[in-house]
């Protein structure tokens, strides 16, 4: 057998070492909130916000911000129907109902057409996840938001160092989250954030991230409401900060494996990789291919494929609405097509050009068969 290539593998250098260490020995006390409040600062001026909360997860980012926004029973927020289900829990969680519509084919991103024939009375909040590094065409879901008056929100955990026109996605909608789990582009093992423009947001999720203690509220011991507990520890926060020192050579590392894949299945027929339109910066997070449907590829034969040669690819995001808990929506087409023929390329940071070259080589030897 030859040695496994691993999916996703976090850059932990001397750098990381040393915050941690520091954080533990010294990172207490008076000092607690040090690494936290430094992350938070280094994270927004990389992204260009004005306010940034560290959470212990994207998931609670996103519950956080949408409790903020007076998200609720009865109402209703749309998505993409391919997404992880992190996305939509919070919206359950929160008594409303996540609105599942189709894709678009260039993007894997939720389709704005759809999104807006999906709009009632009851819509809270449209819900732009950039899949994959992919950018949602931001252009037309803020002009919609802005014309039905409904706040677009980005997740933009798999999208560290994409960028619309210059600017980084999770700073275009009314909000956004990232996450900081193992598996992606910056790590602190657990972990997310919340980040907004919006002076008065912050604050609301400043205080529900508190236990709905208040800024300015001088009693001890004194919630105003019942808030959250989403926080990020001071240890995990040292990693933060060495990542985010290093998140242009992370998000650099994540590209220039995606344009070796690039180079590699350049112009073999019916394979797609992860977009990169005019104007956009695709920061790469995981790159993925889909075949088109005629050259019949399906993903049990990617599987197959990638399973003998001992790599760790992994399946395309399953439409959320064929999942146990939701009632399936298979209009949504291409959402539900497209994971039949796709699969994750593993992308992580120290990967060898010899082993991109033996993934490339399994895509190519699948390709050249079917055509
Ligand atoms: C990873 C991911 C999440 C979940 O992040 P956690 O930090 O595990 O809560 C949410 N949304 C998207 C798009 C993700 O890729």
């Amino acid at each position: 057998m030859k040695p496994r290539i691993l999916y996703t593998k976090p850059s932990i250098t001397e750098r990381e070492v040393v915050y941690a260490t520091d954080a533990a020995q010294n990172g207490w006390g008076e000092r607690c909130y040090e690494y936290i409040n430094r992350f938070e600062q280094q994270f927004a001026t990389h992204l260009g916000v004005a306010h940034a909360i560290a959470t212990s997860s994207c998931t609670g980012a996103l519950h956080m911000g949408m409790a903020a926004l007076g998200i609720g029973p009865g109402d209703e927020v749309i998505m993409a129907d391919t997404n992880w289900i992190a996305s939509a829990a919070p919206i359950v969680h929160l008594g409303a109902k996540p609105v599942f519509v189709d894709i678009r084919p260039d993007s894997w991103c939720i389709d704005p057409a759809a999104a807006e024939a999906a709009i009632t009375p009851r819509t809270k909040a449209i819900l732009a996840v950039h899949i994959y590094g992919n950018l949602c065409d931001m252009d037309a879901l803020l002009d919609l938001g802005r014309r039905h008056g409904i706040p677009v929100i980005e997740d933009a955990a798999e999208a560290i160092g994409s960028q619309h026109r210059g600017r980084r996605a999770g700073s275009m909608g009314v909000f956004g989250s990232f996450s900081f789990h193992g598996t992606k582009t910056l790590t602190t093992g657990e972990g997310g954030m919340f980040v907004t423009q919006d002076p008065a947001l912050y604050e609301r999720v400043l205080t529900l991230s508190n236990h709905g203690r208040a800024r300015g509220q001088t009693k001890q011991f004194w919630p105003d409401v019942v808030g959250y507990k989403y926080k990020m520890s001071n240890l995990q926060a040292a990693i933060g900060c060495a990542q985010v020192e290093r998140i242009d050579a992370l998000i650099a590392r994540k590209r220039e494996i995606f344009q070796a894949y690039r180079q590699e299945l350049r112009g073999l027929p019916g394979v797609h990789l992860n977009p990169e339109p005019p104007g956009t910066v695709n920061g790469a997070w995981m790159p993925t291919v889909v075949f088109d449907a005629e050259t019949g590829v399906t993903r049990e034969a990617l599987q197959q494929a990638f399973a003998a040669e001992n790599v760790d690819a992994r399946v395309f995001f399953h439409p959320l609405s064929s999942l146990p808990m939701f009632d399936d929506c298979p209009q949504n087409r291409l959402a539900w097509s497209i994971p039949g023929r796709a699969i994750n390329l593993p992308s992580y940071h120290d990967m060898t050009a010899p082993e991109i070259e033996r993934v490339a080589a399994v895509v190519r030897q699948l390709a050249t068969r079917a055509s």
